[in-house]
């Protein structure tokens, strides 16, 4: 069995996951409205995953017989101004998100629980990655956002994105 602190912090991180897959639709939506079709598939994808790391801690618990507690997941409450705005937030919530998968590997780590520490694992690379795609996206925009051809060329890219299942896969 889990150790209480460890089997709570997995708990609550099924809800944080559910609750990026909604931002991200939220984002989604805002470039829906905008027009951009391409950023707008970009992050309905990001949603995607964020679902499938929500399941992912969902059955790592099952798999250990630790009781689930599914809670209500929060409105996504970020007023964007502009694209830039966007961007920014999204990296914001994946160093948040970083934060808190590095305190749910604190505690397993604390109490000798190599198993979540190798489940984390996955987790750890995915964040770093994440927050990687995020600043890129920062980057391309801080670039090219402010012409309407080149937006247009980096919407066109965004567009490409297709979704794909984790590489992460518990039976
Ligand atoms: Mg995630």
């Amino acid at each position: 069995m889990f150790n209480k602190k460890v089997a709570d912090l997995l708990n609550d991180q099924i809800n944080k996951e559910f609750y990026s897959a909604y931002l991200y639709l939220d984002m989604n939506n805002y470039f829906e409205a905008r027009g951009l079709d391409g950023f707008a598939n970009w992050y309905k994808i990001q949603a995607m995953e964020e679902r499938d790391h929500a399941m992912l801690f969902y059955q790592y618990l099952q798999n250990n017989d630790c009781p689930v507690t599914l809670g209500a997941i929060a409105k996504p409450d970020k007023e964007f101004k502009c694209d830039m705005d966007v961007l920014k937030a999204g990296l914001a919530h994946e160093e948040y998100v970083t934060s808190l998968i590095h305190d749910i590997y604190a505690a397993a780590y604390e109490v000798k629980d190599f198993r979540t520490m190798q489940f984390l694992d996955w987790f750890v690379k995915e964040q770093g990655e994440e927050e990687t795609n995020a600043r890129d996206m920062i980057t391309k925009m801080e670039l090219f956002g402010n012409d309407p051809k080149s937006l247009y060329m980096l919407n066109q890219e965004l567009a490409t994105r297709v979704y794909t299942a984790p590489s992460l896969v518990l039976d």
